[in-house]
């Protein structure tokens, strides 16, 4: 007998219909004996019109009182799924998050899980009922209701299967695994039936919106085996695991991009100590995220910095740096807000020299400049002009023979 939590999201349960399926899909896994804890999001949508409702309200709602509303969503799917369990025979109960109870820390709207209380989930498993949880919702010390930001149905489930112990976490979504990339971009992306976290948060920060990041961070954190698979075929998805020997000893496991980015340089800065700091520094301050960073040797007295952002804090990002440029008696502040970031990830580049070079060499037969690269243990990024986006996948995605089932 095993445990597993699965975790079913919008799209999965976007309608009375589709709850029915779920009902079904649980039902069998319960039939065959095992355990099974089901984490569910609001129906698709959902979430997204209740923020709508809080800003009509309210420009800036008040955050306690919008996570009392979010957490809605969530408690309207666990009640019918419930029902349709109940339909098709199966038992079951469903739990809000502070019912669980699911404690968290009080920052309202992106509350981080501090504990779980297993006893009561445990008592209904061995008593042979379906366990239904409230995703993205928690509760504080005080009481109030939290939510875990976007997405963080995702995490609530890794945050039980770890709790729980149990077995395996799926992630039941709209997509029918992780692919080595976008199939909109590339159709010849395939399904990776294995990957390390490692490479799946560096997929995921990169743009590849299948899992919520930190629920990614979460099981590595507690060895929570993760599948991502299909609500809707079937299929036995994409394992995300631990490195092993015997995993597919591909040399770059996939490929992500972002479009949302824009560069800023500012040149003829003195190549002094603190300016990187006093360069950056008011950028923090704004709440800028910056990614990557490139300074160059200083050839006279001063240097040229670059850096990105993303695109929609390019114009904020691009006057502050005119101040700073003014202050340090810089050249000129430059930027392109039409680049993108194209990565190609993969632990089996740790241990294999000359991916680089393949990288550059594919790009260079389709001559798209590299703008910027940077470099990591398992990945290597390069910035290029916007409209090189789609061409510069499907070379790599070829150069790097991603359509192939690899060698083990
Ligand atoms: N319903 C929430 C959202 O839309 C949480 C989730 O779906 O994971 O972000
Ligand atoms: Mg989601």
């Amino acid at each position: 007998m095993a445990l597993y939590v699965y975790k079913f999201g919008g799209t999965s349960v976007g309608t009375v219909e589709r709850i029915k399926v779920v009902a079904e899909k649980v039902k069998k896994a319960h039939d065959a004996g095992d355990q099974i804890v089901v984490v569910v999001s609001a129906m698709s949508g959902e979430t997204n019109r209740l923020v709508g409702l809080a800003k009509e309200m309210q420009a800036q709602p008040t955050e306690r009182e919008l996570d009392v509303l979010l957490s809605t969503g969530e408690q309207v799917t666990i009640a019918l799924l419930c029902m349709a369990l109940h339909n098709v025979g199966c038992e079951a109960s469903s739990y809000t998050g502070s019912q669980v109870k699911i404690l968290t820390d009080s920052s309202f709207t992106k509350a981080r899980i501090r504990d779980i209380e297993s006893a009561k989930v445990h008592a209904d498993l061995n008593a042979g009922k379906v366990v239904v949880v409230a995703g993205f919702q928690g509760v504080d010390e005080l009481g109030n209701i939290t939510t875990l930001g976007r997405g963080g149905s995702d995490t609530t489930a890794v945050a039980l299967a770890a709790a729980l112990k149990a077995d395996e976490c799926h992630i039941y979504t709209d997509v029918d695994g992780v692919y080595t990339t976008d199939p909109r971009v590339e159709p010849k992306a395939r399904k990776l039936d294995k990957i390390t976290f490692e490479e799946m948060l560096e997929l995921a920060s990169l743009g590849s919106k299948v899992l919520q990041i930190r629920s990614v961070e979460f099981a590595g954190k507690y060895n929570v085996a993760l599948r991502v698979l299909s609500s809707f075929t079937e299929g036995k998805g994409t394992l995300i695991t631990y490195e092993e020997s015997q995993m597919e000893s591909a040399l770059i496991s996939g490929i992500a991009f972002n479009r949302d980015e824009a560069k800023l340089t500012i040149t003829g800065v003195p190549d002094l100590p603190g300016i990187a700091f006093k360069i950056l520094g008011p950028i923090a301050d704004a709440n800028i995220e910056v990614d990557m960073i490139v300074q160059n040797i200083a050839d006279d007295e001063t240097t040229d910095f670059t850096f990105t952002v993303h695109r929609n804090d390019y114009q904020k990002a691009k006057a502050l740096l005119e101040n700073i440029c003014t202050e340090l008696g810089a050249r000129k502040v430059t930027g392109d807000d039409n680049i993108v970031k194209v990565s190609i990830v993969g632990v089996g580049m740790r241990s294999h020299a000359g991916i680089a070079s393949t990288m550059f060499k594919a790009l260079a037969d389709e001559r798209i400049n590299i703008r910027m690269i940077a470099t990591s243990e398992i990945k290597i990024s390069v910035v290029v002009d916007e409209k090189y986006l789609e061409l510069a996948v499907r070379v790599l995605h070829s150069a790097f023979n991603l359509d192939k089932q690899a060698n083990v």
